[in-house]
């Protein structure tokens, strides 16, 4: 028999302490879908994107080793918006199908979408619920430069492109306060588990 699995959405800005949270829920058991695997999927050598991508922009998109080369494809988009919005149009539907297939597969009681873009683009569409990691944006900054060692501007930039805090807050049904230290995770993950087990259960019985 199969049934829709019941779906979490992860979202929060680079540095906010994802993959942290995920990690976290894994250890609980929870499958954990990551976005961000996805997007590397699908571009893998043999995969049928990274051929149209390199009919468009030429061999130069290619690395030595067949692999994508990520850094020019960034610097074109960064300088050629419509060239963005190609890409995305490309990329977006097989990383909804990668992601998608994978929630299928999934057998925990329910299953977690990890996603830093998850209210940029419709991936917000295949929660149930959604939980945000916040924590101020200077926490945010100071956090990432020392797990990346880049330039504070840099970071600051990626931060600008993403949806605003107070947006994201809006948005959220659950906010996990990750400004507090890693010995307080875990017990506030736990209760957070619990919730969703019952969420996930009662959307058993309204099937
Ligand atoms: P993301 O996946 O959202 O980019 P990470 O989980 O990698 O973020 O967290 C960013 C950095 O902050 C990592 O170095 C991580 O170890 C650290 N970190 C995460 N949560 C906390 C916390 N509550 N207290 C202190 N450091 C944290």
């Amino acid at each position: 028999m199969s049934y829709d699995p019941y779906i979490v959405g992860l979202t929060g800005g680079i540095g906010s302490g994802k993959s942290t949270i995920a990690q976290r829920f894994r250890e609980l058991g929870i499958e954990v879908v990551d976005a961000d695997q996805a997007s590397r999927k699908v571009v893998e050598p043999g995969m049928p994107a990274l051929n149209i991508i390199a009919d468009r922009f030429g061999a130069k998109m290619i690395k030595s080793d067949g692999t994508l080369n990520r850094a020019a494809m960034r610097q074109l988009i960064f300088s050629q918006p419509l060239e963005k919005t190609w890409l995305e149009n490309l990329l977006h539907p097989l990383i909804a199908e990668w992601i998608v297939d994978q929630l299928q597969r999934a057998e925990s009681a329910y299953v977690m979408l990890e996603s830093p873009l998850l209210l940029e683009t419709e991936q917000h569409q295949l929660v149930n619920t959604l939980l945000l990691v916040d924590l101020p944006e200077s926490l945010q900054l100071s956090r990432t430069a020392e797990r990346d060692g880049d330039p504070k501007q840099q970071i600051q930039s990626i931060i600008d492109s993403q949806m605003a805090r107070d947006d994201k807050l809006r948005r959220a049904n659950y906010v996990f306060d990750n400004s507090l230290a890693l010995d307080t995770v875990t017990p506030r993950i736990t209760v957070l588990h619990e919730t969703f087990l019952h969420l996930a259960l009662e959307s058993l019985h309204d099937d």
